[in-house]
């Protein structure tokens, strides 16, 4: 059996738990190697090497930081098919969607290629009579990363890139079902110019996590996944001092008014909803079209188009989905339909029992399509994260407009019409953090930034952009005074600009 280590102090280290998680081929169902999980100490090692090489990486001008990210990006970028089947194998997804995962983590590697710009402080001259003010935003120290399954590749390149260029060091935990490509673009950072220890790979579970959160040489902590678990991070981190941003879960609906372009609308739905097996947080599970007419005309169209999808291997380059991640996550998935069903709502299409033929023992499951869901259902209620659609009919636009402002979660939404003025309104009113018009995953590009609201995201501030800048950096402000002639009695009271 193949071990998967950790990556730490620039070196492959063997876990010494005796703990392991299986990792699969999500295609075949079997079990492709074993990865270690860590201890306190393991993780503690990790941090130690991570402080050593942040006191140095402080020092390096931020020019050179974004040498070592412009060099980390022409490595990934020469290697990308070979990344891609690794990301696969473990996760899948088929290998095209592999590719857009990590090219989308090479556009926020892209927006740390300029740091220097972005770490320009502000000044202002003559604040007062030869008092200047300046502010300049310095690193946190150590800062580390939890992610999810689904992103192996981008969402661990959303933290350590911004976090490395702005002079912090950085421990990633990965997810332990898919944990091979984070190892590689720790050993690429390497390869790249970054010392040892600027960028550590810990696998591991919750006794990882805490570790991490109960550390007190770790300043910032980023998390993404589930929000049971984004709630926890956030809490024990936060009571712990550290700044904390935790990304969770995520229940997205795509808006139909009666007058947007339905073919593209549909075209649009399906791969939102199918692709990547529905394993995205920016997935678009819900449609809701408006009036009747066309909630029939939306159904019969994507039936249609269900008729045509392809489910087959990660490597299989006609496939427009692979097997989910794991057996035990694709038992879920099916007990939520039969939830539906049990709900009450109208199963149109049915992908449980999907077998491929050569795969029977890999973790498939058929497109799968719910009409008349209501919003008292727990199916609509919780994220399924599978290849599932569920409709869900509305009257009206504000009726629509309700839908995603009331759910628990937050992340994206999307709306489909021509009507500029309808598309203003929803996106002005809407609460979520995330909107498309026109677009169903509006996942933001990397020089915006990322994040949901309400039960999608606990913490302030978001991923990537400048937000993800002052996330991992501090301010400091500096008032300057140098006084010409005599040195005047030192003020009692609270100097104002008065
Ligand atoms: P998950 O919550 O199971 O795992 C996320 C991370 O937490 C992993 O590194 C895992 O090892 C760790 N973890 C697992 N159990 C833990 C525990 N009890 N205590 C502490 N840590 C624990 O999520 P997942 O299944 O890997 O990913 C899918 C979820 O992530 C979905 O809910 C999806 O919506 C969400 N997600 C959200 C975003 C976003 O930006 N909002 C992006 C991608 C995925």
């Amino acid at each position: 059996m193949r071990d998967i280590s950790h990556f730490i102090d620039g070196a492959s280290v063997a876990g010494t738990s005796g703990r392991y998680a299986d990792v699969f081929n999500p295609n075949t169902g079997e079990v492709q190697a074993r990865v270690a999980l860590a201890t306190e100490a393991e993780i503690g090692a990790a941090v130690a090497s991570a402080v050593r090489a942040q006191q140095t990486w402080a020092l390096v001008n931020p020019q050179r930081r974004a040498r070592v990210m412009f060099e980390f990006k022409r490595l990934v970028e020469a290697r990308i098919d070979e990344l891609a089947e690794l990301l696969s194998s473990e996760h899948g997804k088929v290998v095209a969607d592999s590719k857009g995962d990590i090219q989308r983590g090479l556009e926020v590697i892209e927006f740390a290629c300029g740091i220097p710009h972005a770490l320009k402080g502000e000044y202002t001259e003559g604040a007062g009579p030869g008092i200047d003010v300046y502010s300049m935003r310095q690193p946190l120290g150590v800062a580390a990363g939890i992610t999810p399954f689904n992103f192996p590749g981008m969402i661990p390149m959303w933290m350590f890139g911004i976090a490395i260029a702005t002079g912090n060091t950085f421990i990633l935990k990965p997810s332990e079902k898919d944990p091979s490509l984070p190892v590689r673009l720790g050993e690429l950072m390497m390869e790249a110019g970054a010392p040892k220890g600027v960028l550590n790979v810990v696998h591991g579970d919750k006794a990882a996590v805490d570790a991490i959160l109960d550390h007190p040489d770790i300043k910032a902590v980023s998390f993404v996944g589930s929000s049971d678990i984004a709630s926890y991070v956030y809490s024990r981190g936060t009571a712990n001092g550290k700044r904390v941003q935790a990304m969770g879960g995520a229940k997205n609906h795509g808006i139909i008014l009666p007058d947007a372009d339905l073919e593209q609308a549909t075209k649009d739905i399906i791969g939102a909803a199918y692709g990547s097996a529905g394993e995205r947080c920016m997935a678009l599970p819900v449609v809701v079209p408006v009036g009747k007419h066309t909630a029939d005309e939306v159904r019969e169209r994507v039936l249609a188009e269900i008729e045509t999808l392809k489910v087959g291997i990660s490597t299989d380059a006609a496939a427009q989905y692979g097997p989910v991640v794991t057996a035990a996550h694709r038992q879920r998935v099916e007990d939520y339909i039969q939830l539906g069903v049990e709900e009450g709502a109208e199963l149109v299409v049915d992908g449980r029992g999907f077998k491929l033929q050569g795969y029977e023992n890999g973790f498939f499951i058929g497109p799968t399509l719910f009409d008349q869901v209501k919003p008292a259902m727990r199916t609509y209620q919780e994220e399924i994260f599978g290849p599932v659609l569920q409709i869900v009919r509305a009257e009206t636009f504000e009726e629509a407009l309700e839908l995603p402002s009331s759910h628990q979660y937050g992340n994206g939404v999307a709306i489909f019409t021509r009507n500029g003025r309808a598309a203003r309104e929803f996106a002005a009113r809407v609460n979520v953090g995330m909107v498309g018009i026109n677009v169903p995953i509006p996942v933001p590009v990397a020089y915006h930034s990322f994040g949901g609201w309400k039960r999608s995201a606990f913490g302030d501030v978001n991923q990537h952009g400048m937000e993800g800048v002052r996330f991992y950096t501090k301010v400091k402000t500096i008032t300057a005074r140098w006084p010409e002639g005599s040195v005047e009695d030192s003020a009692f009271v609270i100097p104002t600009m008065q």
